[in-house]
């Protein structure tokens, strides 16, 4: 049991609560009765008006109010797409995308990718027909889009903060453009202050108090302490659904099975509670399931990233579990390191997250930490992105557009100049993505073994969601994953596993059968041709190495020479930092220890993991990167004493 204390706080609310729409009631309305209930309904004309009056235009209104499903259909009503011209939104995250558009399709009722579509990174469900898309990458709009739509302009994403400074300059010499920029209740005047002053339209909000508990002491372990709490509120609280806060995929899943597990022993004691999950990698039909309605006599509660804080609105939540943490990108700009940390969310996320509760009728929101910890140690705002990453893209993104000045390009929070300058200093390519990733490319040619290294990262930059693993079938998919491995280390075991699917003729069931993403495979795919593409046009030859591993692996060590770490003490250093690290649970070469790695990425988790590794020999950079490499730094003053496990024979492809 986990005691709660009332704070006697309790966010207001705008709404009598005798006007609460039961759930059962909420459920018969038809879509149109849905439409003309949202906040933003009674101001469609209003809006109009305003957008047709200004070229900029900022829209706050409380999240579920409908900005991101009405105003594009307001706007298509109302005839901006006459002449074949578009209708562009963009969104921070890829879930949201699919999710809103295939919503408004069905408000509109059109088959989704027809007239409403939406197109994300490696991924585009739109057509000829497309007259409203949404996306997560604005920057492709394109010269038909009539109306932009930045939505969720408070997360202050990587993207929205360019084309912020983009979209100032464009419209400057495209009158006939109109843009509007969507936000939750966050930093709206700044907004105006950046756009010169562009008028604030507010959509007054609509909702009920929300009573905020918090817990008497810090909780140790807040996965348990959520668990606990879901299940108190399903036994003591009236009927209402549940909405709790997790930072990632991993949490989530455990969450789910420990909700799942306990009700199976409580058995029929308790009514029913549906566990839903929801985080960016779920399958897309299983992201649906979140929206569709509870039976009545059971208790949904949905598992959440903050994808829930603001970009999705679930109906039906009254209870909130918040335990303050969120997944954060963080970048440290001397060693050059990005890295994921959980770190506690901002005291704006929280009450973001504790608004949830308060949509259909007053609800609760339950914190795991004291209401010291709220005052005292969590920030008042979360930092943009643009100002804890690594800028290689960015500068990349920037140039490949035209733009050359930098450094007075109109950010509206500039990011350090350290950063900026180092990014700088690591462009050095013409590929649209990490410039790493692009040298390894462009030393594949050198290497002859351009098909392999293709193939290797467009399988990278599908980013950790290749291999599925369900809980409940962990030792079969960990088999399965076992029988990718060869050696060379994980990218080798990345090409396997795309050579055999190849093979396969690029099967579903194949993928099925092996524990694969197919979702994740298609997009590496496309990836792999867009980039084969690419090479085609910067006039690189494309020729495989014939089986042959030592070029493949020396390929990738051009590109990544920064990122070497040898072994050391039950660990690693990296050469450069002498940072302590590790590999990975999950990588191929996590027993075998090699002496010399290059690793992908690094992530903090409960340590420091290296995250997709290559075995190399420690000459190899000297080869690849004379300028960066001293003799010295790279002799290996243990060699005598440690021998070299598993012998040289393993460098040809079996
Ligand atoms: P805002 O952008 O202002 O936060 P939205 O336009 O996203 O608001 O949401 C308006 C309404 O549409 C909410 O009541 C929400 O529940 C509903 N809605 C949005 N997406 C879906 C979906 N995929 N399925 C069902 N309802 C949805
Ligand atoms: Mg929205």
């Amino acid at each position: 049991i986990i005691n709660f204390v009332s704070s006697a706080v309790i966010m207001k609310g705008t709404q009598d609560e005798t006007v609460a729409l039961s759930q059962a009631e909420v459920q018969k309305q038809s879509i149109q009765e849905v439409r003309r209930s949202l906040p933003v309904f009674p101001y469609r004309e209003d809006l109009l008006l305003a957008i047709q009056q200004h070229q900029i235009l900022v829209i706050e209104g409380e999240t579920g109010s409908g900005k991101t499903t009405q105003i594009p259909q307001f706007l298509m009503e109302s005839g901006y797409n006459d002449g074949g011209m578009k209708i562009g939104c963009t969104q921070p995250r890829r879930v949201a995308a699919m999710s809103v558009a295939a919503r408004v399709a069905q408000e509109v009722g059109v088959k989704l990718g027809n007239e409403v579509g939406y197109s994300i990174r490696f991924e585009d469900c739109t057509s000829e027909r497309t007259v409203l898309k949404y996306m997560t990458d604005g920057i492709g709009l394109c010269l038909k889009v009539v109306v932009v739509i930045i939505d969720e302009a408070h997360e202050r994403t990587l993207h929205t903060d360019i084309l912020f400074g983009l979209i100032k300059d464009i419209a400057r010499f495209r009158p006939d453009l109109k843009v509007l920029v969507a936000s939750a209740t966050l930093d709206t005047e700044r907004f105006s202050c950046f756009f010169d002053d562009a008028p604030v339209f507010r959509i007054p909000g609509r909702r009920f108090p929300v009573d905020i508990f918090y817990t008497k002491a810090p909780e140790a372990d807040y996965l348990e302490a959520c668990v606990v709490s879901v299940l108190q509120i399903h036994v003591t609280q009236p009927p209402g659904d549940c909405l709790v806060f997790l930072t990632g995929q991993e949490e989530i899943e455990t969450c789910c099975e420990l909700l799942q597990e306990r009700c199976r022993r409580l058995g029929s004691k308790i009514s029913e509670l549906l566990v839903l999950p929801i985080y960016a990698n779920l399958p897309s039909d299983m992201q649906a399931k979140i929206f569709s309605p509870t039976p009545p006599g059971s208790r949904k509660v949905v598992v959440a990233t903050n994808i829930a804080e603001t970009s999705l609105t679930i109906d039906g939540i009254i209870y909130v579990i918040d335990p303050g943490f969120c997944k954060q990108k963080s970048y440290n700009a001397r060693t050059g390191m990005e890295s994921l940390i959980v770190t506690p969310c901002s005291r704006a996320s929280a009450n973001q997250r504790a608004g949830r509760a308060g949509r259909v009728a007053a609800g609760k929101c339950f914190r795991l930490y004291t209401a010291w910890a709220f005052k005292h140690e969590m920030e008042e705002s979360t930092v943009p992105e643009i100002q804890r990453t690594n800028l290689g893209n960015v500068v990349l993104l920037l140039k490949s557009l035209g733009i050359n000045d930098l450094i007075h390009f109109d950010f509206m929070d500039p990011p350090p100049h350290e950063t900026l300058v180092l990014a700088l200093e690591q462009l050095m390519a013409e590929l649209p993505v990490d410039p790493m990733l692009s040298k390894m490319i462009l030393a594949s040619e050198q290497y002859k073994c351009s098909e392999e290294v293709l193939t290797i990262a467009a399988m990278l930059s599908v980013n950790n969601s290749i291999f599925y693993r369900p809980k409940d079938k962990v030792v079969h998919a960990d088999n399965a994953r076992q029988n990718f491995v060869v050696p060379g280390g994980d990218h080798m075991v990345l090409l396997n596993v795309y050579t055999q699917w190849l093979e396969s003729g690029y099967s579903t069931q194949w993928c099925y059968e092996n524990f694969i993403q197919f979702r994740s495979m298609k997009r590496a795919r496309d990836v792999r041709e867009q980039l084969e593409g690419l090479m085609d046009r910067i006039e690189v030859e494309v020729c495989s190495s014939g089986g042959d591993i030592v070029p493949i692996r020396k390929a990738v060590t051009a590109g990544y020479f920064y990122h070497t770490a040898r072994l050391s003490k039950g660990g690693y250093k990296t050469v450069k930092h002498q940072q302590t690290v590790y590999v990975h649970p999950n990588s191929s070469l996590f027993e075998e220890q090699p002496r010399w790695l290059i690793y992908h990425e690094l992530v903090f988790t409960t340590k420091e993991f290296m995250r997709q590794v290559i075995e190399i020999d420690s000459s190899w950079l000297l080869e690849v990167a004379p300028h960066y490499y001293k003799n010295k730094e790279l002799e290996d003053s243990s060699s005598k004493k440690m021998p070299r496990k598993q012998g040289k024979a393993k460098e040809e492809l079996g």
